[in-house]
């Protein structure tokens, strides 16, 4: 495995910058400090990434206008053929600093190399290919009428970008989630405005200077560090001037985000928070379910919105389930990526401060721990960052918090069910409702399952596995609308209807 201490260094050395870096505010084609510092920390041993410069109501204000002017500009002539093909020149340009952007991405999460090197990065760069090549195969759309006279008319549907758009994305998958919106965002023809999580500010900051390198005409993209009320967030979403709003986050900062953006009246789509339920009947292939589960509670430390933080196992296998659950969550590496772990630390010490209050509950709840259920103990610098471990519960009421509120950590409650209505019913009692998976051998039973749950995607017999095509999103309180392939194209467009009479 290569280093990450190297790409770091690299990375570093790159930037000309040998301590530490000072990420900045790209606007109007410029990078931008400001004089408002925080500090990027690493969540392996709580040492200094970088200092970031927030970017405060003025600078917003300057990236909003800088993005409408864009509209008027070189970029609102352009083809989609012309837009499209910056667009793969964006993913080329990633992919040729590849190296970068995976040590950047390890320096703000710490997240393991491997998924780094395999998922955050690739698909980052897969979006702006993907969603250029689709917006370049769109059809126009158009409707022959009759009309009394006999003479008819012509309907046409064109498709125009939304204008400005603010991007706020959260800190799990950072590029990946980023990414997700911004190249069907520009692919539709809008300019926007983007923020990062206040935790992961450096590959959207690689992303600014792609779009540089790229020659992306000045005011398209811009990017706003900072937090979220009173700070670039919250001057983001309450800007008259920005057309529509598009976030990935927590359920409660969707609900905020909502209430700015209710006055002027903006269109939102909103990706949210998950509870989400894992079914596993008895006739499931053993083996395939407990590595499946294992993969869906524990993948990215439990900080993917899609985890499993429910699991339901039929009660004629549920001790079997439990013992080999625990036994594989056991054998998960926990710590440093640069030493080759499978599993790296919580975002902050914050979050595990969360996420240690859950632990803390679930046993006054009456939860039977059944592995976990600390910090682990490294005796290095490690012992400085946010690492916890994989943990498993039994015993907890359905009605538990635990059970019924997203922690967003590596941990889940197991517990034992007897028929299909009675896991019908508990896997749909919830707020939430993003993301379920079914294990069975069964397929009959698993659409008849499938179909009923109350989710924005439910997987058979596997967890995460997606074609961009298809839409993506959450019911109740897991989001508004649906993003991927045609869907985005349509969050993103404002079709308009031309009606000649001939
Ligand atoms: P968060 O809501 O705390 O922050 C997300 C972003 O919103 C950050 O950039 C933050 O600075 C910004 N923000 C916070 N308050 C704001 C405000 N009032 N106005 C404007 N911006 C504001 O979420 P997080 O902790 O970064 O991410 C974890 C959450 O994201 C979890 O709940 C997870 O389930 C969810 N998530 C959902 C999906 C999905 O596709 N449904 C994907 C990933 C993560």
């Amino acid at each position: 495995m290569i280093s990450v201490t190297f790409f770091l260094w690299n990375w570093k050395m790159e930037q000309n910058v040998p301590s530490t870096k000072i990420l900045k505010n790209y606007i109007d084609g410029q990078f931008v400090k400001s004089e408002m510092l925080f500090d990027d920390i690493s969540p392996v041993d709580g040492s200094l990434v970088a200092h970031v410069c927030e970017a405060d109501k003025n600078l917003v204000d300057q990236a909003v206008q800088s993005a409408k002017k864009a509209l008027d500009g070189e970029w609102g002539e352009f083809s989609v053929d012309e837009r499209c093909q910056i667009l793969h020149k964006v993913a080329d340009e990633i992919e040729r600093r590849f190296d970068d952007f995976v040590a950047a991405e390890i320096a703000d999460t710490g997240k393991a190399y491997a998924q780094v090197k395999n998922i955050d990065i690739p698909r980052g760069a897969a979006n702006f290919r993907f969603f250029a090549d689709l917006a370049q195969n769109q059809d126009d759309k158009t409707f022959e009428m009759t009309t009394a006279d006999g003479r008819g008319a012509t309907n046409q549907i064109i498709y125009k970008p939304m204008g400005v758009v603010a991007v706020i994305s959260p800190w799990n998958l950072p590029l990946l989630l980023m990414t997700w919106k911004v190249a069907p965002a520009l692919a539709s023809g809008n300019t926007v405005i983007v923020k990062p999580s206040e935790e992961t500010p450096s590959t959207a900051t690689l992303l600014a200077e792609v779009m540089d390198t790229v020659g992306m005409p000045n005011g398209v993209f811009n990017l706003l560090h900072g937090f979220g009320p009173n700070s670039a967030g919250g001057y983001m979403v309450e800007h008259p001037d920005v057309n529509a709003i598009t976030f990935t986050g927590e359920s409660s900062t969707g609900k905020a985000i909502m209430k700015n953006a209710a006055d002027n009246l903006k269109p939102v789509s909103f990706e949210l928070g998950g509870k989400n339920a894992a079914i596993v009947f008895a006739d499931a292939d053993f083996d395939k379910a407990v590595a499946g589960t294992v993969r869906s509670v524990f993948s990215n430390c439990g900080q993917v919105c899609l985890c499993s933080e429910r699991v339901y196992v039929e009660r004629s296998i549920f001790d079997k389930f439990v013992t080999a659950l625990k036994e594989k969550a056991e054998t998960i590496k926990i710590g440093n990526p640069e030493e080759g772990a499978d599993m790296g630390p919580l975002i902050s010490k914050e979050h595990r401060e969360k996420v240690l209050s859950y632990f803390s509950l679930a046993l006054n709840e009456g939860a039977t721990l059944i592995t976990g259920g600390k910090p682990p103990v490294f005796g290095n610098e490690c012992d400085n960052g946010s690492f916890i471990e994989p943990t498993i519960w039994t015993g907890l009421s359905e009605n538990a918090r635990c059970v019924k509120e997203e922690i967003f950590g590596p941990v889940c409650h197991i517990s034992p069910f007897d028929n299909v209505e009675e896991v019908i019913g508990k896997a749909n009692d919830s707020d939430y409702g993003l993301a379920a998976a079914i294990w069975t051998t069964d397929m009959d039973k698993a659409n008849r399952v499938a179909r009923r749950m109350e989710v924005g995607i439910c997987w058979v017999n596997d967890w995460f596995l997606r074609d961009l095509r298809t839409p993506f999103g959450g019911v109740k309180l897991s989001g508004i609308g649906r993003e991927g392939g045609i869907h985005s194209l349509e969050f993103y467009s404002e079709p308009l209807t031309i009606c000649v009479k001939h």
